[in-house]
């Protein structure tokens, strides 16, 4: 069956998320967004981990459900679905390999609440676990997937936004160039990279030595109205085995949602603080520092896939499944009632539209665009319209800065 997953977010424990990542408020998100199953993040917490013993039990085999499901009223009646939690988490690696400090971000899918415990138990011989969702450990990455193999071996580990330059597996910064100087003889393992919200599928095709690795898409959500700004199209079996059957062999993924990449933070290259952005050519031409501080400049992205492609862009491997870019609803309506995102009236017209029409996926990716227009304004239609022919006007985000990506309205939508 077909079924869109989002399995890397976090909960309240983790550092700089919002306090209402708790178990309902992901479970009615999920629905709100459209999502079936939902990653549980920060499973190596015990406070967290606890809470999921506490109000998660069994669903399809190896996924989980929620004890008691909150009142009707949280979610309107036309978002309403059933919502699957998969065990998961992240882990920071921080670690010295080849002469270099490397820090690495990895994703962590688990079969059931005993191989969690494994996995908490060896990794608490390496460091704390308690002060922060997503724990940072001295630990080589590699040894890091023996120990997540161990604790089962039907765990998978996913390198996390893989690109991104401070903490991923091909980060500019402290990265590796391939799998397998980083996992070396465990690097058959690894199955998976998820892209990261800063590059695409199509950013990753360039690549011939990642033809064999599944592409996966997760939100990284650190609040829960966040959830789904990218996720997995699954046709798969649901429950945790058919999970790990697509991203092991690739088949099962049918696609991804993602962001339009220039959207995220990293994408181009840059100095923040300075207010400079640079593409790959022009950082190379000022030798890798500001042209207005001196500063070294922080490597982006599409400069990193540069580096490490081997085919020409537009390249596309023959077996690679499709994926959709697209800009959250709230954003498109606060472009199209040229107020901000996070404006009242912007939140008023979300929550109507989801009540009217269905989830966010659905009115994003399938709603008709007439439908669309009769159950809000002409305006918000057009600018749907021309997100999914791709027809989008961007500013690249650099340097921990996101960009922008938006939908002009022309005069003739404006009613
Ligand atoms: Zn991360
Ligand atoms: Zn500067």
């Amino acid at each position: 069956m077909r079924f869109t997953a989002d399995l890397h977010i976090h909960s309240r424990f983790s550092r700089a998320t919002s306090r209402d990542l708790n178990l309902d408020q992901l479970w009615r998100w999920a629905q709100l967004k459209g999502i079936r199953v939902v990653g549980t993040g920060d499973c190596t917490h015990p406070g967290w981990l606890a809470e999921l013993e506490q109000e998660l039990v069994p669903a399809e085999n190896g996924l989980l459900r929620l004890r008691r499901e909150p009142p009707d009223g949280q979610v309107p009646d036309s978002c309403r679905a059933p919502v699957s939690f998969l065990l998961s988490g992240e882990i920071s690696c921080i670690y010295r390999k080849g002469g270099r400090t490397r820090k690495v971000h990895c994703l962590v899918l688990l079969p059931d609440f005993e191989a969690a415990h494994r996995l908490n138990l060896a990794l608490s011989r390496v460091g704390t676990l308690a002060s922060d969702g997503r724990p940072i450990l001295k630990l080589d990455a590699k040894d890091l997937l023996a120990m997540v193999l161990q604790a089962s071996p039907r765990a998978l580990l996913v390198p996390a936004h893989a690109w991104t330059p401070h903490f991923s597996i091909f980060g500019a910064c402290s990265g590796f160039e391939s799998l397998q100087e980083c996992f070396e003889e465990l690097a058959p393992e690894v199955h998976a990279i998820e892209t990261g919200l800063s590059s695409d599928p199509a950013m990753n095709w360039r690549l011939s030595v990642l033809d064999g690795i599944t592409l996966i898409s997760n939100s990284d959500a650190h609040s829960a109205s966040k959830l789904g700004r990218e996720a997995t199209l699954f046709d798969a079996e649901l429950c945790y085995q058919g999970i790990y059957q697509a991203i092991v062999g690739g088949k099962g993924v049918a696609g991804t949602i993602e962001f339009f990449p220039e959207q995220g933070k990293y994408h181009a290259d840059g100095h923040r603080c300075c207010g400079v952005r640079l593409s790959p050519e022009q950082t190379i031409a000022h030798g890798y520092r500001c042209p207005t501080c001196g500063g070294k400049l922080t490597v982006g992205v599409l400069h990193r896939v540069e580096l490490l492609a081997d085919r020409a862009a537009g390249a596309r491997p023959e077996q690679a499944p499709p994926f959709w870019s697209v800009i959250p609803l709230i954003d498109l309506i606060g472009g199209a009632l040229r107020v901000g995102s996070s404006s009242k009236k912007a939140e008023t017209l979300y929550f109507e539209l989801l009540e009217r029409l269905g989830n966010e996926f659905h009115i994003l990716l399938d709603a008709s665009l007439n439908e669309i227009a009769a159950r809000s304004t002409a305006t918000l239609a057009a600018g749907i319209g021309r997100m999914r022919a791709g027809e989008v006007e961007i500013e690249p985000g650099y340097d921990g800065k996101f960009g922008t990506v938006s939908v002009s309205a022309s005069e003739e939508d404006t009613t």
